[in-house]
């Protein structure tokens, strides 16, 4: 992250005292043995307030004003994908980072909602504590809502930090998760469409 002079102006005028969250990761900081007056943690619990509620900021965004309306109306009724979207969240155990790649697809019922629109659905819900199963269910049943298609599948591929640093796990072990609906639960052609569109190129 860049330092910006007028940031650390107005957070030293602001000091610890207004931001519980600052407080918090200030004393967080002393029970982990630490100085937080010494120069380079001075301003760590503003820093971690800030990236925090950031990280977080999917509990205070709407998914319709997210949607905006972007749904048009379409007689394609073939499969619409879009691959590896980058995916952040914070696990809910650890509040430690897994990240990877999350794959959506969706066959359509007369409506389609903007391409561009599809990983901002994917970040409202990983920008959250989360677990990757309920992730991966919240994109797939938010879709299925709110485009009414005939059907949604998500995959979602991701390292989990908390397996990797603290060594639960080997270093390139990958959490894989899925879930269907609609046609892509009952047909299995459709599923195998799916989990080829997902690996070609890769
Ligand atoms: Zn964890």
């Amino acid at each position: 992250m860049t330092e910006d002079p007028t940031v650390a102006v107005s957070d030293t005028q602001k000091g610890s005292g207004g931001d519980p969250l600052e407080s918090v990761i200030h004393s967080l900081l002393r029970e982990l043995g630490e100085d937080p007056s010494r120069d380079g943690l001075i301003r760590t619990p503003s820093r971690v307030a800030r990236s925090l509620r950031f990280l977080t900021s999917g509990y205070r965004q709407e998914l319709d004003k997210v949607l905006n309306g972007a749904l048009f109306p379409v007689a394609y009724d073939e499969m619409v994908i879009v691959k590896d979207i980058e995916v952040f969240s914070l696990c809910e155990h650890h509040l430690l980072p897994f990240f990877g790649r999350c794959h959506v697809a969706y066959i359509p019922n007369q409506k389609v909602i903007g391409l561009s629109k599809i990983p901002r659905v994917v970040d409202v819900f990983a920008k959250r504590l989360q677990i990757q199963e309920r992730l991966t269910t919240q994109i797939a049943e938010a879709l299925m809502e709110r485009i009414k298609p005939q059907g949604v599948g998500v995959i979602i591929e991701a390292k989990h930090l908390c397996m990797i640093m603290r060594g639960v796990e080997k270093q390139n072990s990958v959490a894989v998760t899925s879930h269907m609906t609609g046609v892509f639960k009952d047909r299995e052609s459709t599923r195998a469409e799916f989990l080829r569109l997902v690996r070609e190129r890769q």
